[in-house]
């Protein structure tokens, strides 16, 4: 794009702005959400992007709004194409929308100076010779390898040594890998009069005079006054110099001598505010032998690496320990073959090393970044990929249908009372496709609260039994498992499929009844819970195995399945929607399927943040949604710290509301501690309305049912994740009726209320596990123990989604042209030896 053009009046910066913020933050979402072409609120992405992109803003040049014109054309087809061809378009746009806003920025700042840079000893040695040769002679010497030992390192030495073990870091490999959390940038130029404060810079500037003096409060300490001019303005910078031995006559002398008038000095660091303009205080300084000469310090002009520290292990130190690695581990073996290099442009592996550590600018830094997180996130993928391919090597019984028209599945939507929405209708053949296959099918789906996943998942089962196989729906809680069991029990009579209810809580006379009709067939249909896995539990054709409300399917689960000789179809459920990164690096080794539809005739859920003080508020809507047939959940949070407490908390709130606010009416109360029978039973009193308000904790979180409950008031809100508030709010808004989730919440913690705003604005579930993701981090989330989230260096969920991708796609690819990896050597040590090591870390821990 034509760079620096005028589009100087305010008005116009505005507008482009206005067109072009949206626009990129659409792009943006639909990268990060894997190209399906977003629905928005009044139309989808690629129909925004169109008109947008058709309609460019005036003030932009004629050459530009050509280019915009064009490239809306070819958003035209995006529609209807496939998700490879989607991708580079997506690209090409948010390419094309970021130069704009590069070219719009106003060029009135003054050019900044020039600085020249001394080359620094670790980027000498393999900025030049990747492969190795140490043609550079004296410097080089003895190369490390990575388990070497960091106490054998000439130049780190054993007290050093002992100080990086207590950041973990033993062998080279570790410290190599031990990355830089952030950067100083002082390779950031700038003149005097464009200085800005809190940012870090570099000037260039002439020394007018300098001042040294003790101080006069404190004996210790003396400061050294510079006056710097350059071209555009004259600025004082001071430093303070620590310790008596500076403050003798003598060496205050010996200081000014260092910065005579005239000298030509490198400044870097952190731009103040001072009553005189921008400073700089305490920043490094440099004379220059002569104005055009290089700067020799390792840290003035440059990006300036951060690292974790720890206690008794200076800055300094930790970098002056990887110079002394880094020209040493150059010819350590490439993982990544030149072609695939070039065709995903990556730097070679040792240079990106280098460049993460000491970066020769911006540009090599990002380039550095992104190949080592090309890496990371590959290593991870291809460990995916392997399990996933070695599970599709695994044969399954393919669950062909018989040719012909009306067969069970077909009988059974002809019974529902509705139609299934297109998204419902996609995923169904998805599962469909995969039972024909003679692999077992391993496919998650994500479907948003009430987008209707359960009759999906009893379409795939039916489709498993008319295939003459058995299936079973496992569901983490008994007050689930009954609630499918009964919704089951509307339809299966009708198609004369036989079901069964198992849980803890079944008859032991009915069990083995039960169990023997299993074993003989005569069953075709078990729900429970994950009792199912049990050792008595013997079917005698299991073909899909449904797991609802999971993240995921376990390898344990799985191997206990397979240890019975079984190798069912398997589909996961869930709505907790992750966002899509985070799904593809836990789930790399499933397929992901969504429903990312709801039914059609849903009113939205309006929410509200409450104050403590406005609950009568909250009591007040409850009585009018009961006074119109309604009915109404008052939830309370679970500590885990103190089970009896919340207990207490639900049963004073269950007696409160009971006698005092609500005497009139009949309150339920519902709780973790109470038998399987007794839930039930206080369940199906809501749901018939024998009860019209519930006082429960969590348990009612995920999947419960009853469309008649339209007012949800959730106590403690801010104690909650943004997920789980969301889950609990799905619990209303089932029916016809306009619903309510109001959310109390006292805390007066500004992160919790900015918190609870994403849930009054947005009722997509994927915008705000995103939010929950970018304002808690993906450990807090999902839990990084019990999700299976990978401890990853570099990469970040949030924001690598694209490379992500990328590596997913090249892991998948990979692996099926070759599983074991044996024309990837090199690859596959990498990765075997990622193995090995994480193995003895978990021997370890
Ligand atoms: P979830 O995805 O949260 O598990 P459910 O499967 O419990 O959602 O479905 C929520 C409600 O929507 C149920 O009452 C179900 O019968 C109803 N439902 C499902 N699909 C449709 C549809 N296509 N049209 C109308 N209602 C539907
Ligand atoms: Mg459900």
């Amino acid at each position: 794009m034509a760079a620096g053009h005028p589009t100087s009046d305010r008005l116009s910066e505005a507008a482009l702005e206005g067109w072009l913020a949206p626009l990129q933050q659409a792009a943006r979402l639909e990268a990060d959400r894997g190209h399906g072409d977003l629905k928005g609120r009044q139309e989808r992405f690629s129909g925004f992007v169109h008109r947008s992109l058709a309609a460019p803003p005036e003030a932009l040049p004629p050459t530009d709004r050509q280019r915009l014109i064009s490239l809306a054309e070819a958003f035209v087809g995006y529609a209807a194409a496939s998700a490879e061809q989607r991708r580079p378009l997506v690209a090409r746009l948010r390419q094309t929308l970021h130069d704009l806003r590069l070219a719009a920025r106003p060029a009135e700042l003054p050019a900044p100076p020039r600085l020249r840079l001394a080359p620094l000893p670790g980027a000498a040695a393999s900025g030049a010779a990747p492969s190795g040769a140490s043609s550079s002679g004296a410097g080089v010497s003895r190369p490390l390898e990575p388990d070497t030992p960091l106490a054998e390192v000439p130049g780190i030495g054993p007290r050093t040594a002992t100080r990086l073990a207590g950041l973990g870091l033993l062998v080279v490999r570790d410290l190599l890998h031990h990355f830089p959390r952030d950067y100083l940038d002082y390779a950031h130029l700038a003149r005097i009069a464009a200085l800005e404060p809190g940012r870090t810079a570099t000037i260039v500037a002439t020394v007018r005079r300098c001042h040294a003096f003790a101080s006069p409060r404190n004996p210790n300490l003396s400061i050294l006054e510079l006056h710097l001019q350059d071209s555009t303005g004259r600025l004082r910078v001071s430093r303070f110099l620590a310790g008596r031995r500076f403050s003798s006559p003598a060496a205050l002398h010996a200081q000014q001598r260092q910065y005579p008038p005239g000298a030509t000095v490198a400044v870097s660091g952190l731009v103040k505010e001072s009553p005189y303009g921008p400073c700089f205080s305490d920043p490094l300084i440099e004379v220059l032998e002569a104005p055009g000469a290089p700067v020799r310090s390792a840290q003035i002009g440059r990006l300036v690496p951060v690292y974790g520290l720890t206690e008794g292990l200076t800055a300094d130190r930790l970098r002056r320990s990887i110079e002394a690695i880094l020209p040493r581990v150059a010819h350590w073996e490439e993982p990544l073959p030149e072609p695939l290099r070039q065709q995903f442009a990556l730097l070679p592996r040792a240079e990106a090393l280098v460049q993460i550590h000491q970066p020769a600018d911006r540009e090599r830094l990002q380039q550095a970044r992104r190949r080592l997180v090309f890496e990371e996130l590959l290593l991870l993928q291809l460990a995916l990929a392997q399990r996933r391919e070695r599970l599709r090597r695994l044969p399954a019984r393919p669950l062909q249908l018989p040719a012909g028209g009306a067969d069970l599945v077909t009988r059974f939507l002809a019974l529902l009372p509705f139609a299934l929405t297109g998204a419902q209708q996609r995923v169904l053949a998805e599962l469909r496709d995969d039972l024909a296959r003679p692999q077992p099918m391993a496919r998650l789906v994500q479907g948003d609260v009430g987008s209707g996943k359960t009759v999906v998942a009893l379409a795939a089962l039916l489709t498993a039994i008319e295939a003459g196989c058995q299936g079973a729906l496992m569901a983490p809680t008994e007050v689930l498992a009954e609630q499918h069991h009964r919704k089951l029990s509307e339809w299966l009579p009708q198609l004369h499929v036989r079901s069964a209810l198992l849980t803890g809580s079944t008859p032991a006379r009915q069990r083995r009844t039960l169990l023997q009709d299993l074993a003989n067939g005569q069953l075709q249909l078990l729900v429970g819970t994950h009792a199912l896995l049990e050792d008595p539990v013997q079917f005698d054709r299991l073909g899909l195995v449904v797991v609802d409300e999971q993240h995921r399917f376990g390898v344990r689960q799985r191997n206990r399945l397979l240890a019975k000789g079984l190798q069912p179809h398997l589909l996961t459920m869930t709505a907790t929607p992750i966002p899509r990164t985070l799904a593809l690096s836990i789930h790399g080794d499933l397929e992901v399927s969504q429903i990312d539809e709801l039914p059609p005739g849903r009113t939205p859920i309006r929410t509200a943040l409450l104050r403590g003080a406005q609950r009568s508020e909250a009591y007040g809507l409850i009585r009018d949604e009961v006074a119109a047939g309604q009915r109404a959940y008052v939830v309370l949070p679970l500590v885990e710290e103190s089970e009896k407490l919340d207990l207490r908390s639900a049963v004073a709130v269950h007696r409160q509301l009971a006698e005092e606010e609500f005497p009139d009416l009949r309150v339920g109360l519902l709780h973790g501690r109470m038998a399987g029978e007794e839930k039930q039973a206080v369940l199906r009193a809501f749901a018939c309305g024998a009860c019209q308000v519930l006082v429960s904790t969590t348990v009612v979180e995920v999947g419960v049912d009853v469309p008649a409950a339209s007012v949800m008031v959730i106590e403690h809100a801010e104690r909650f994740g943004l997920a789980q508030l969301h889950q609990l709010r799905g619990r209303v808004g089932r029916g016809a009726a306009a619903s309510h989730c109001l959310l109390i919440n006292d805390s007066t913690n500004a992160l919790a209320r900015q918190r609870l705003e994403v849930l009054v604005r947005s009722t997509d579930g994927f915008e705000i596990a995103e939010m929950d993701l970018r304002l808690r981090g993906p450990g807090q989330v999902l839990g990084t123990r019990q999700s299976g989230l990978p401890d990853l260096a570099l990469a970040s969920l949030t924001d690598d989604g694209e490379v992500l991708e990328e590596a997913r796609e090249l892991a998948r690819r990979l692996v099926s042209a070759d599983p074991e990896l044996e024309h990837h050597a090199p690859l596959r040590r990498v990765l075997e030896d990622q193995r090995r090591r994480s193995l003895d870390a978990a021997r370890l821990n």
